[in-house]
């Protein structure tokens, strides 16, 4: 190759490199993966269901499939007609994660939905399997890993997320320390983003302080029921790079106290003032089928969002594309894996 052609094929290079799009990225949903921009509008942290016996009792044998579908069903036909393309369902192992009635509940409803790996540590660990405590934060991290690479239990159903949770304590507990390493080392082998059930400011900044002593970026954190930490908590950590996940919207709360509406539309617009908007996520956390209930006990549907909260940012002079930021465009970046993993 002469001189020129060299300097032809350098200038060639130069362009695509310049025009190249931003590297596509995926989510991984019970149906394998998509690329982010099939998303849509997604709910980032619901339930279908939960079972809150106990880790030491739980197990696929305490409810039947096709009749938890039957109950779902229609409130997953109620968010698609609020155009809802993807559901995060966060229910981790042993505290009633079943991927093959999310396949089940997918292959009938033509939504995306993902599921996830990682254990529950809040509520005393009551929520934890006992071989928990004779692994080390690297052997437990291989289970985690191995859910991604091969399949939840056999399945073939791979994890999109890693969800994890810890209590709302000042200090991290020996247990949660590992759960949050473990959870960083899948992290780093995954690409896989960290969901964790927090609360409180003070164990949000703990897991985020661990994250970075393995170099990991704080945007890999997603500070799960943030809205129990405070406005200055949560901008500190979207400054940081973190996402502020404020959940448990619901229009049950009285006008005017903690958690009601007007209380979420107005911590969205301060951080949206601050400059942050870009870090949040909102969600309902409702849901769910409850095994041991007549007829899986009460269910709370997903559709506040839209119709009580987006009316209520509306008024507040949020634009639709803020909206949108909000349920499409901040999912996506907060989700999205590299297409290679
Ligand atoms: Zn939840």
């Amino acid at each position: 190759m002469n001189r020129i052609t060299t300097y032809a094929s350098y200038l060639a290079l130069t362009v695509v490199i310049s025009c190249s799009p931003a590297p596509e990225k995926i989510i991984m949903t019970v149906n394998g993966p998509i690329s982010t921009s099939e998303m849509g509008t997604s709910l980032v942290h619901e339930h279908l269901l939960v079972d809150f016996i106990g880790a030491d009792s739980t197990g696929y044998h305490r409810w039947v499939r096709d009749t938890v579908a039957e109950r779902v069903m229609p409130y997953l036909k109620e968010i698609q007609q609020f155009k809802v393309s993807t559901l995060f369902e966060c229910t981790p192992a042993f505290v009633g994660r079943d991927p093959l009635l999310l396949k089940l509940l997918s292959d009938k409803t033509g939504l995306n939905l993902v599921t996830n790996t990682g254990y529950y540590g809040a509520h005393g660990n009551k929520f934890i399997p006992e071989e928990f405590y004779n692994l080390s934060a690297e052997e437990l991290s291989e289970i985690w890993v191995n859910e991604f690479m091969h399949g939840i239990e056999g399945s073939g159903i791979k994890p999109g997320f890693i969800k994890i949770a810890v209590d709302g304590t000042d200090r991290l507990s020996q247990e949660h320390l590992k759960i949050i390493t473990a959870a960083a080392l899948t992290h780093q082998q995954t690409g896989m983003v960290i969901a964790s059930h927090t609360g409180p400011d003070k164990p949000a900044f703990a897991q985020i302080e661990v994250l970075q002593s393995h170099k990991i970026d704080p945007s890999a954190f997603i500070w799960v029921h943030a809205q129990r930490g405070s406005l200055e908590g949560n901008l500190k950590a979207a400054r940081a790079g973190s996402w502020i996940s404020l959940d448990n919207i619901d229009a049950g709360r009285e006008p005017g106290t903690a958690f009601s509406m007007n209380w979420y539309a107005s911590r969205i617009l301060s951080i949206k003032e601050a400059g942050l908007l870009h870090r949040v996520l909102i969600s309902h956390d409702a849901g769910w089928y409850s095994p041991g209930e007549e007829d899986g006990g009460n269910f709370r549907g997903f559709t506040t969002i839209f119709s009580e909260l987006l009316p209520a940012l509306l008024y507040l002079g949020f634009t639709q594309q803020e909206v949108d930021l909000l349920l499409i465009e901040n999912p996506k970046k907060a989700y999205g894996l590299k297409k290679s993993s």
